[in-house]
């Protein structure tokens, strides 16, 4: 497929607007980059995707194809529609912020999901006044049975992608994960750039 992509800078954030029925292919270009997401339903900016909302309606904590990401008023914001990678993606951990990065020993300021996110709606000329939990796309958050939670690089390869369906019209953010302290974005500890392309069809869904 010929797509009109868009770049998702390493280290940094961007907004882009959806309609209801359109379709996003985020391509984890490099193979190794978390990529932090959330939506912020149009025409009302106190209603955001939710993770408390999301893994109780999907009754999970991971995030895989099929499931949708629900608001804070548990309506239906973005369902996943394709994996490549069919991996399991993380609810759980926070985005990251410039107080993590001090506790991580960060003598200097160093980016964040959290000011990429305000930095992303800014650019489209919308403010938001808190940081919801964010969805943490290709993040590889294994869950041990006693609970213990475990932060290790992305299971997937260059090239892979996910495709969400707007299940109502919203801006969707999307952070290129700056973290670069722990392994998350691959053992290399190197941020990188993310594609993305919205469409309003998505042929292998349609032909379904
Ligand atoms: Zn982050």
């Amino acid at each position: 497929m010929d797509l009109d992509t868009k770049t998702v800078a390493a280290s940094h954030g961007r907004a882009f607007p959806m309609k209801a029925g359109q379709y996003v292919r985020i391509i984890n270009t490099h193979g190794n980059q978390v990529v932090d997401t959330w939506a912020v339903a149009a025409g009302d900016l106190g209603e955001t995707s939710s993770m408390d909302h999301t893994r109780s309606v999907n009754s999970n904590i991971f995030f895989t194809k099929g499931m949708s990401v629900l608001s804070s008023r548990r309506r239906p914001m973005l369902r996943m529609v394709a994996d490549s990678a069919d991996v399991r993606h993380d609810t759980l951990l926070c985005p990251c912020s410039s107080e993590l990065y001090q506790q991580l020993g960060c003598a200097e300021p160093h980016r964040s999901c959290t000011d990429n996110f305000h930095e992303g709606l800014a650019e489209a000329g919308l403010a938001v006044p808190f940081t919801p939990a964010s969805l943490n796309l290709f993040m590889n958050v294994p869950v041990k049975a006693d609970g213990t939670v475990d932060r290790v690089p992305p299971a997937t390869a260059a090239g892979d992608y996910v495709v969400l369906r707007a299940e109502m019209d919203l801006t969707l953010v999307l952070s290129a994960c700056p973290q670069d302290i722990t392994p998350i974005n691959g053992d290399a500890r190197t941020p990188s750039d993310v594609a993305v392309a919205i469409t309003d069809s998505y042929p292998e869904e349609d032909a379904r």
